[in-house]
């Protein structure tokens, strides 16, 4: 079974002004060591998918399975050490602006429990990963965009996840910053093994480094397979 199984999910949100339809039966699987691109433009239902994948959002209906569990099958307690697995990155980074470089990457470290000084060692060899040794002593104020980014894949690669997801994480940098992220990205996917879900509304984004791809429009799957079926159909 495919890493990440999604199974006839809707999700609607109730608000004043009526129901909103967010998803209609989405039906994907993203099999393990993929990078797998769900593009779609704002409003189409990236967001809730993500937070649905992420065991955020309670669906409406259907189900999604990561490695064969859903949701319910958790205790919260578990559910905390599942969400562990999954590692985000975001637009606008979410980094902590009052903390340096490597504070920032040594956040989860402590939340997990680790001593000040091996959540330092493992942060430094994290920061080396991305790029970013060098600079552990600054501030996220005082670095570029593309920098940030680089933080932030050290934090999240900082729970040793299984699965990656990337929320327009390339939306705020410029086309050369971003196929620097994205050329990390596949780096990261290759060495350690990690599922890479890259959520867009760039369809470079996505032939650049996807190997399959979902269109999401009005909350549906329009399409999906690999990028080269999708992108060479008439
Ligand atoms: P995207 O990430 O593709 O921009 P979203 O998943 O954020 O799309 O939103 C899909 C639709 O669901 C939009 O119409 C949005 O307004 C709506 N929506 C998302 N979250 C909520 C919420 N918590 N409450 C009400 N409506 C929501
Ligand atoms: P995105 O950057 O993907 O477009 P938004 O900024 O629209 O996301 O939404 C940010 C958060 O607000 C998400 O968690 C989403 O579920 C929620 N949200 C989106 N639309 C609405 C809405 N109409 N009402 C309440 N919450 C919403």
């Amino acid at each position: 079974m495919a890493e990440i199984v999604i199974e006839n999910l809707y999700k609607s949100f109730d608000t004043k002004d009526g129901t909103v339809e967010a998803l209609k039966n989405v039906n994907l699987s993203i099999e393990s060591g993929d990078i797998y691109g769900i593009i779609g433009m704002s409003g189409a239902g990236k967001s809730t998918l993500v937070r649905c994948i992420n065991f955020l959002e309670v669906p409406t209906k259907g189900r999604v399975l990561i490695n064969g569990k859903s949701l319910g099958d958790y205790t919260s307690r578990e559910l905390r050490k599942q969400r562990e697995d999954i590692g985000m990155i975001f637009q606008h980074f979410n980094l902590l602006m009052q903390k340096n470089v490597l504070e920032n990457v040594c956040f989860p470290l402590y939340i997990q429990g680790k001593s000040k000084k091996d959540a330092k060692k493992r942060a430094k060899e994290l920061l080396d990963i991305v790029g970013l040794g060098d600079r552990t002593g600054a501030f996220p104020a005082q670095l570029s965009g593309g920098q940030k980014q680089r933080v932030a894949i050290a934090r999240a690669l900082a729970s040793d996840p299984k699965i990656l997801l990337c929320d327009e994480a390339t939306s705020a940098l410029d086309p050369q910053t971003t196929s620097s992220i994205l050329a990390l990205l596949k780096d990261i996917n290759e060495r350690f093994n990690i599922t890479i879900v890259i959520i867009t509304h760039q369809m470079s984004v996505v032939r650049e480094i996807c190997s399959h791809v979902a269109i999401v429009k009005g909350g549906e799957v329009a399409e999906q397979g690999t990028v080269e079926e999708i992108f060479t159909h008439p």
